[in-house]
């Protein structure tokens, strides 16, 4: 069946890539998914969401598929693209300038529609209620959140399991990824506002620099993994931008730092987040910064919330069943990774078991020679389409008729 679909999901795959639509701008992109959905004969509605932001549209896509009675699975694609200039050079390469499918959610939505066909094909081989999502905004970690809000679980059904699949720029085309456990990291994004008092770069002494505070806070924020986390335990703390100064002799007003800290469990994440606080404060203290020049801390708006959790039911039980639907060379158990994602609030903390696959996207003949393919999020990022959407439609198709049978 699927390789019938393929030429079709191939066309989709390309259309979407050539048209990538921004983070919350994906009028276009879901209005061809629910087409598609629509005529596979899923009962469709656009427009599912809500922004905390007035005047906003948001543009996720459910699709229903009711077959008797049962459990309801949710499966779930993200559909924004990136704020990058494509250079991949295909000819299907991008056509809107400066925004790239960089991640692979173009990927995602075909692998969803062919998922879709196919189930809507096998209606005698399961029982229960398919329920597609088309979330908007992952890659700013909002769509998911905003879907929530527009009470999705009390308009449509409340799930009894979620799935989702991600593209995974490691591993070989179509091979499928599971991790039980903690499958991707909790991400809180901040931005530190180091103060001092300026002056002469040659009167030091008269001054609290905040270049050398600054400084000393970017090393003192990597002791927190290494001197407060169990080494069982991880964590990652990375200062990606530190701003400040304009001139060599003059010791400025302020310094900026923008950080990113990820995390899994959630008591590591509170650690984390309490220790980040108390080294800046205390550091600015220790300097002898004023008290009414102390440092301010930001800790951004969206972030991802929980780290996914693979309900530890969910993988190993059903990794068994793709291995025997793929084979087994096809299946792979993966470690955690450090990115994040937004996937894991529909699982209302832990509420409702959901679970991450990973699908490889990289030619075979490419590891072969020792050239992998770019990460995800670069501007060379190209997945061989038709070997990847192959698997991830074997491989979530197995998944829900595993939960439906
Ligand atoms: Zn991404
Ligand atoms: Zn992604």
């Amino acid at each position: 069946m699927i390789d019938q679909e393929l030429p079709s999901l191939l066309q989709t795959y390309r259309a979407f890539h050539e048209a990538p639509e921004l983070s919350t701008k994906e009028e276009k992109t879901s209005a061809t998914l629910a087409a598609q959905l629509r005529a596979l004969g899923y009962k469709v509605e656009e427009r599912v969401g809500r922004y905390e932001e007035p005047g906003t549209t948001c543009y996720g896509v459910v699709a229903m598929l009711k077959n008797g009675d049962g459990p309801v699975v949710l499966v779930r694609a993200d559909m924004d693209a990136l704020p990058i200039e494509e250079e991949t050079s295909l000819p299907y390469a991008s056509r809107a300038h400066g925004v790239m499918h960089a991640c692979g959610h173009d990927v995602h939505m075909t692998t969803l529609i062919g998922t879709a066909s196919v189930l809507a094909r096998t209606k005698d081989r399961w029982r229960g209620t398919v329920m597609l999502v088309g979330q908007p905004a992952e890659e700013m970690t909002k769509g998911a959140a905003a879907m929530l809000r527009d009470r999705l679980y009390e308009r449509f059904a409340r799930p009894d399991y979620a799935i989702a699949m991600h593209d995974n720029a490691s591993l070989p085309a179509g091979v499928v990824g599971y991790c039980p456990g903690y499958f991707m990291a909790a991400a809180d994004a901040m931005n530190i506002r180091v103060r001092g008092v300026s002056g002469h770069g040659a009167a030091p002494h008269t001054t609290k620099d905040p270049v050398v505070l600054a400084s000393q806070i970017v090393i003192g924020l990597q002791t927190i993994v290494s001197r407060e986390i169990s080494p069982i335990d991880s964590a990652v703390i990375t200062v990606g931008s530190i701003h400040g100064g304009t001139k060599r002799n003059i010791i400025p007003d302020e310094v900026q730092l923008q950080m990113t800290a990820r995390t899994y469990k959630p008591k590591v994440r509170e650690r984390v987040l309490a220790s980040i606080e108390r080294i800046v404060r205390g550091m600015a203290a220790a300097a002898g910064v004023p008290a009414a020049r102390a440092p301010g801390i930001a800790h951004l708006k969206d972030p991802s919330g929980p780290a996914p959790d693979n309900d530890p039911a969910l993988p190993e039980p059903r990794a068994a069943a793709l291995e025997r639907e793929l084979g087994k060379e096809q299946v792979v158990k993966i470690d955690p990774l450090a990115v994040s994602e937004d996937f894991g609030l529909f699982g209302l903390d832990r509420a409702i078991p959901a679970c991450m696959l990973n699908v490889g996207a990289v030619d075979p003949a490419r590891i072969a020679a020792g050239t992998p393919l770019p990460s995800l999020h670069s501007s060379k990022f190209a997945p061989e389409p038709e070997a990847t959407i192959r698997g991830g439609v074997e491989g979530m198709v197995a998944c829900v008729l595993e939960l439906l049978r």
